[in-house]
């Protein structure tokens, strides 16, 4: 497995498979190709049916330039990976080469027939059932182990994390108005902070609060702002509601919270290299399913739960967003997935406090855990892995033309059902 520096990225969002990667597979062709006098892009797949939603078109533009880039979107071709690019690159001096690429996930590319990303192999574990004998036979936390193998520095690259994570919550909190795109969305994580909505149980103020947080930095993905990908854009608001939240609560210190954030780390990583982070292959439990299950790691970190109770969490969280399906509504990463992060951030929290008094009794591995995740994606019809086809993204627009949903904005009605 890699440095889980590549499972967190600082970057623009609404989506780091539809965005940051395209973004960074345009600055490899720029770098690789500098003598391009302009790139014809065609999108194949997922990025061909979400990609103008998800901004695809705009990260691949402006990350070409000054190489002009046009796209193109092929609807029919089949590609054996669902965000497949091809950049037809016209040379200056009349010549003509191509470029294949792909975006499997949370930011990562891959280039040609690569196997895997060009980045080094830093963990020789495989799954969680290698890490956890590792840390027995040395008498390691999972802390000790992220030391162990990145060395003390990570914590240098998971303090940017963390202050880009808390940014885009103040940003997020602060900003009013419509999201982007013809959905015409409001914007509301200001709202969670009104008196409008104060519940005085402690209970409520907790959902209140992370609510408000996954909102903000939800929000701000979906307007292209500055998140973390925690494992993903569409999933950024989980892990961050969970660490402000229970953070600031449990008034934990900064290097704490650092190691909160490794620990988490670690179970997205396994996730990745044992499965999927990406909506198009495996539908939403590979995004918001694995955002959860990192933030329940983290707070059981953050309750200083052992690796017993750590893995308990992470494999609750996932066992129980099994199936969720990707149907972001005309391609936005809007609805559901703003509400899907404050919800899962809430489950996190449930899953972490359920392994407070199960994780003795506890039957399934997070490692079996999360091989069902991925057969369960696999399994799922097409139409339910981001290609905004199935689920909400079909019924709602169906229900908006027949006009048997009362839209939140009928002046826009038209507008939407154009969307895609
Ligand atoms: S539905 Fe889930 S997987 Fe699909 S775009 Fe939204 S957050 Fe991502």
């Amino acid at each position: 497995m890699k440095s889980i520096r590549y499972l967190y990225r600082i970057g623009n969002g609404p989506s780091s498979s539809h965005t940051i990667g395209p973004s960074r597979i345009s600055k490899y062709a720029v770098k690789n190709f500098p003598n391009a006098d302009h790139f014809d892009v065609t999108l194949f797949g997922s990025f061909a049916l979400t990609g103008r939603g998800h901004m695809t078109d705009r990260a691949i533009v402006s990350s070409c330039a000054p190489i002009p880039a046009n796209i193109f979107f092929d609807y029919k071709t089949k590609t054996e990976h669902p965000n497949t690019v091809k950049f037809d690159i016209y040379n200056k001096d009349g010549t003509h080469k191509i470029l294949w690429a792909t975006s499997p996930g949370g930011g990562s590319i891959r280039i040609g027939n690569e196997k895997s990303a060009p980045e080094p192999e830093v963990y020789k574990e495989k799954n969680f059932a290698q890490i956890r004998k590792v840390c027995e036979k040395n008498n390691w936390t999972l802390v000790d182990y992220v030391v162990n193998r990145e060395g003390e520095e990570i914590f240098d690259y998971l303090g940017e994390v963390y202050d880009a994570m808390m940014d885009s919550i103040e940003r997020g909190l602060k900003a009013t108005g419509e999201l982007p795109g013809r959905l015409h969305v409001k914007r509301r994580a200001k709202d969670f902070l009104k008196s409008l909505y104060v519940d005085e149980s402690e209970v409520g103020n907790s959902f209140r609060l992370m609510y408000a947080y996954a909102f903000a930095v939800s929000e701000e993905n979906a307007s292209g702002g500055i998140v973390v990908t925690a494992p993903t854009c569409g999933s950024c608001g989980v892990l961050p509601s969970v660490m402000k939240y229970y953070g600031e609560k449990y008034k934990k210190p900064r290097k704490t919270i650092l190691e909160a954030l490794a620990v988490a780390g670690i179970i997205g990583n396994v996730i990745k290299y044992n499965a999927s982070l990406a909506g198009a292959e495996a539908g939403c439990q590979a995004e918001i399913g694995s955002a959860c299950s990192m933030a329940a790691a983290a707070y059981a970190y953050l309750k200083k739960e052992d690796i017993d109770g750590i893995e308990c969490a992470a494999e609750v969280a996932m066992e129980h967003s099994l199936g969720l399906t990707c149907d972001p509504v005309g391609g936005y990463v809007i609805i559901p997935c703003i509400e899907r992060n404050a919800i899962a951030a809430i489950r996190a929290v449930a899953a972490g406090r359920l392994a407070e008094y199960a994780h003795a009794s506890n039957a399934v591995s997070f490692d079996t855990v999360v091989e069902t995740m991925y057969k369960t994606g696999k399994d799922l019809n097409k139409r339910y892995r981001e290609t905004a086809k199935g689920g909400l993204a079909e019924s709602f627009i169906r229900a908006m033309k027949k006009g048997s949903k009362k839209p939140a904005r009928p002046k826009h009605k038209k507008r939407i059902i154009d969307a895609k």
